[in-house]
């Protein structure tokens, strides 16, 4: 099932998209609303009562999660290809890419306003001018847990969605820690939608990402350095995960500051993430 979350007429709703066409769901889509997912989750998927299908053309798409309930969970280096590529540049004074692999999950978070739906502007903060791009599948926990064990942790997933976790670079390094160059305001496109686990076998997809016509990024899962439930068990192993949290796994090699010169992105170019199995997400800069 794909879930959207959508504004038509000026109201935002949740819907389910078949073939092109998008049926209201009855449940609350005003935003910041935390129980959407527990709603979803839980198999509450009642068409909208007297709400005709549309079609998805006739409609704005909105972030699925527009508003997260917390932070966005980002997972850093996961990809043996972006190691080798950082490596090759001495990021963290690294000599080779096993120097970079990390030995437990790298996680960071971005702020939950930092959200932005498909279409809608990565602007440009007037603080960067080292702004970069990184293609994600992002998994949406269904089920809340602690200590979940790997066997178990895909029970907690409720589906995938695409983020592009747009980071400032020299922010990034000027700050140390990461919060403030990856939570720019819009700097989380998410979208175009909720593509339910039971749809996608996410251990093998391939990721895409285009700045304009060139195609930057061109990596699959399957290169994942912690795989879906290794992350799962080292978040849940001291923090209770909740429905509705994002996780943004990772991305692959192809990011702009591992060329030299570094292809940072500029106002006018167009980012374009595409996720086999889910969709693309499109957004222009600012
Ligand atoms: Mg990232």
């Amino acid at each position: 099932m794909r879930i959207v979350t959508f504004t038509h007429a000026g109201r935002r709703q949740v819907g389910r998209l078949d073939a092109g066409a998008v049926t209201p769901l009855a449940v609350d889509a005003r935003e910041g609303a935390q129980t959407l997912i527990d709603l979803l989750a839980a198999g509450n998927h009642m068409p909208a009562a007297g709400a005709p299908p549309l079609r998805l053309a006739d409609v704005q798409l909105d972030a699925p999660l527009p508003r997260p309930r917390r932070n966005v969970f980002c997972i850093g280096l996961n990809y043996r290809s972006h190691a080798a590529e950082l490596a090759a540049r001495g990021f963290n004074g690294a000599k080779t890419a096993e120097d970079l692999l990390p030995k437990a999950v790298v996680a960071f978070s971005k702020v939950p306003e930092s959200v932005i739906g498909p279409g809608a502007a990565i602007e440009m903060p007037a603080a960067s001018s080292a702004i970069d791009y990184e293609a994600e599948l992002a998994v949406i926990i269904g089920k809340a847990g602690k200590r979940i064990a790997r066997a178990q942790a895909m029970d907690h997933v409720f589906g995938y969605t695409i983020v592009n976790d747009v980071t400032a670079r020299d922010l990034q390094k000027r700050h140390q820690q990461w919060l403030i160059g990856k939570s720019c305001d819009t700097f989380c496109p998410m979208g175009p939608w909720i593509v339910t686990r039971d749809e996608l076998d996410a251990g093998r997809l391939g990721v895409k990402l285009w700045v304009n016509d060139d195609l930057r990024q061109d990596g699959t899962t399957a290169d994942l350095v912690f795989d879906i439930p290794a992350i799962i068990e080292a978040l849940s192993a001291t923090m209770t995960l909740l429905p509705g949290d994002v996780i943004a796994t990772g991305t692959p090699a192809g990011v702009g500051m591992a060329t030299d010169p570094p292809r940072w992105l500029r106002s006018g170019d167009r980012v374009r993430v595409e996720i086999e199995g889910i969709g693309t997400l499109e957004n222009p800069v600012v």
